[in-house]
C-alpha cells in the first residue's frame, strides 16, 4: 500500500533505534495510535496484540486508568523535584521503600534513574566506586556474559554481549570481558547433562578469573533468564555453581532484572525462580509497568557503608541524573507495584502461564521451529533450517524478519532477535483467550513463512 501521510513525514525525520535504516526508507513505520488491554491500534484502525508488551515492559497492558491517575496527580501536584544534594520527596521516598521490602536480597538503599541503561551504567560505577573505596583500585574487570543484554549507553553496551552493539561503536571498553553464554541448545555437547554443562560453564568462568587474576575481577552480572540475547534459559543448577565461583574470588553479583523482575517467571524476581543470589540489582521497565520512564539500582549495606567514606573525600558522591527518581515516574511505579500486589500478579502469572507455555511448546513441532522454550511468561521460538543438525537459517534470508511481517499482517506484534528468534513477552494482564488468539495468529505467521521459505 501507499505511504501514509505520517509515514512520509517519519521518514523525513524520524532516526529510529534498532532498525534497519536501509529497508525502513521504503517500508515505513506502523504508526501506532492507541492502546487498550493487550490490544494496540494503528493509523489506520488495524487491531494488533501486543506480543513483546512494547519493549518487555507493559505488563499491566494499555488503558489503566490508576496509572494515568497517578501520573496526573503527581503532576498537579509536583511535577519536579530533584534528588540531588538530599533533597528528596514522598513518591521516591515510598518507592524506596517498597523495593526495599520486595528486594529478591538484602538491599539497603535505592538509586534512582529513568532506564535498564542507566541503571547497569550505575552497577560499573558503583562496583568501580566500592573497590576505590575499599583501596582495591585494581579491582574494577567486570564480567557479562555473550548475548547478555544489559543497554546501550557506554558502559552498558560494553557489558552487552550481542556484536551488532560493539562492532562500529568501538566497544566494549576496556575492564568489562566476556565469559560464555548458557545455552543449552546452542552450547550443551553430545551427552553432556544440563548439571555437566552448568559446572563447564561455571568452571569457565572461574578459568576466565584465573586468567586475569582474581584481584582485578570486581563483579560479574547476569539476567536471571537472557531476554534480548534470545529467551535463553541457563542449564539446572548454573548460578549456584556460579555463585560458588564469584564467593571465592570476592566477585560481586549483579542481577539484572530489567525484563525478568515483577513477575514475569512467576515469582516477583526471576532470581527467586533461577535460584540465584546476588549482591545488587537492577531494574527498569515493568516497575512502572512503562507508563513512565524509571529503573532502579538496589544497593547492599556493605557497598553503602564503603561509599559514605569514599564521599567524604570529595564532599560528594558524585553519580546522578537529573531524573533520578522523577517524582511522576516514582509515583507512577509506586502505583504499579501497588497492583501486582492487590491483583497478585505473581499469582496470575502462575495460572495462565501454563497454557501460554503449552501453547508455545507445541508450535516446537512446526518445521522452521528448532526449539520452542520459554518460563512463566516468556519464550522463544528459534528457527532453523535443519530441524535435525540445528542449522541456522543464513541471515541474510531474514527469515524471522519474514516471520514477524507475517504476524504483523495477522494482528500481532512479535520481535525477531538475532539468529532468528521470535520472541514472546505479553502483557501479564493477558486473558487465556487472548493467549489462544496470540498463539492462533502466530501459528498462521509461522506458515506463511514457511511457504514463503519453501517457495
Ligand atoms: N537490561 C536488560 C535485561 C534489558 O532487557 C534491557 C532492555 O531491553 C536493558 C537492560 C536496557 O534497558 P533500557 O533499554 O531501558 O536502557
Amino acid at each position: 500500500p501507499p505511504l501514509s501521510n505520517l509515514a512520509v513525514r517519519d521518514i523525513e525525520t524520524v532516526l529510529h533505534p534498532y532498525t534497519n535504516l536501509d529497508t525502513h526508507r521504503t517500508i515505513g513505520p506502523i504508526v501506532f495510535e492507541r492502546g487498550e488491554g493487550v490490544f494496540l491500534y494503528d493509523s489506520n484502525g488495524k487491531e494488533y496484540i501486543e506480543g513483546l508488551a512494547g519493549l518487555w515492559c507493559t505488563s499491566l497492558g494499555y488503558g489503566n486508568e490508576e496509572l494515568v491517575e497517578a501520573a496526573a496527580e503527581q503532576m498537579r501536584r509536583l511535577p519536579f523535584s530533584h534528588m540531588f544534594a538530599g533533597k528528596s520527596h514522598d513518591p521516591g521516598i515510598a518507592l524506596a521503600e517498597k523495593l526495599k521490602e520486595i528486594a529478591p536480597c538484602e538491599i539497603s538503599k535505592v538509586f534512582f534513574v529513568s532506564s535498564g541503561s542507566e541503571a547497569n551504567d550505575t552497577q560499573v560505577k558503583l562496583a568501580w566506586y566500592f573497590n576505590n573505596a575499599l583501596g582495591r583500585p585494581n579491582k574494577k574487570k567486570i564480567i557479562s556474559r555473550l548475548r547478555g543484554y544489559h543497554g546501550v549507553t557506554v558502559a552498558s553496551a560494553s557489558l552487552t554481549g550481542l556484536p551488532y552493539n560493539h562492532i562500529d561503536f568501538d566497544l566494549p571498553i576496556s575492564n568489562i570481558l566476556h565469559t560464555d553464554c548458557p545455552h543449552p541448545y546452542r552450547g550443551m555437547e553430545a551427552g553432556e547433562t544440563e548439571e555437566d554443562f552448568a559446572t563447564r560453564m561455571a568452571d569457565s568462568l572461574d578459568a576466565l578469573i584465573q586468567k586475569e587474576g582474581p584481584d582485578t575481577v570486581a563483579a560479574f552480572i547476569a539476567e536471571p533468564v537472557m531476554g534480548a540475547g534470545g529467551v535463553i534459559i541457563p542449564p539446572k543448577t548454573y548460578y549456584e555453581k556460579v555463585k560458588a565461583v564469584l564467593d571465592k574470588y570476592d566477585v560481586l553479583f549483579i542481577d539484572d532484572e530489567v525484563i525478568c523482575g515483577f513477575g514475569r517467571l512467576g515469582t516477583m524476581f526471576g532470581a527467586q525462580t533461577m535460584g540465584m543470589q546476588p549482591d545488587t540489582v537492577s531494574v527498569a521497565k515493568a516497575l512502572s509497568s512503562a507508563y513512565q520512564p524509571i529503573g532502579a539500582v538496589m544497593v547492599p549495606e556493605r557497598m553503602y557503608q564503603a561509599m559514605i567514606d569514599e564521599s567524604k573525600k570529595l564532599g560528594t558522591f558524585g553519580h546522578g541524573y537529573t531524573y533520578s527518581g522523577h517524582p511522576v515516574a516514582a509515583a507512577v511505579a509506586v502505583k504499579t507495584l501497588e497492583i501486582y500486589e492487590r491483583e497478585d500478579i505473581v499469582g496470575k502469572v502462575n495460572a495462565i502461564s501454563p497454557t501460554f507455555q503449552s501453547r508455545l511448546k507445541a508450535l516446537g513441532e512446526h518445521p522452521l521451529v528448532g526449539e520452542a522454550r520459554g518460563l512463566g511468561m516468556i519464550g522463544a521460538l528459534e528457527l532453523v533450517a535443519d530441524k535435525d543438525t540445528r542449522r541456522a537459517f543464513d541471515p541474510k534470508a531474514g527469515v524471522g524478519a519474514k516471520v514477524t511481517a507475517f504476524a504483523e499482517a495477522e494482528g500481532l506484534i512479535v520481535r525477531a532477535l538475532g539468529g532468528d528468534i521470535i520472541a514472546l513477552c505479553p502483557p501479564l494482564v493477558i486473558s487465556e483467550d487472548e493467549i489462544g488468539e496470540l498463539f492462533d495468529r502466530l501459528g498462521r505467521a509461522l506458515d506463511k513463512a514457511e511457504a514463503f521459505v519453501s517457495a
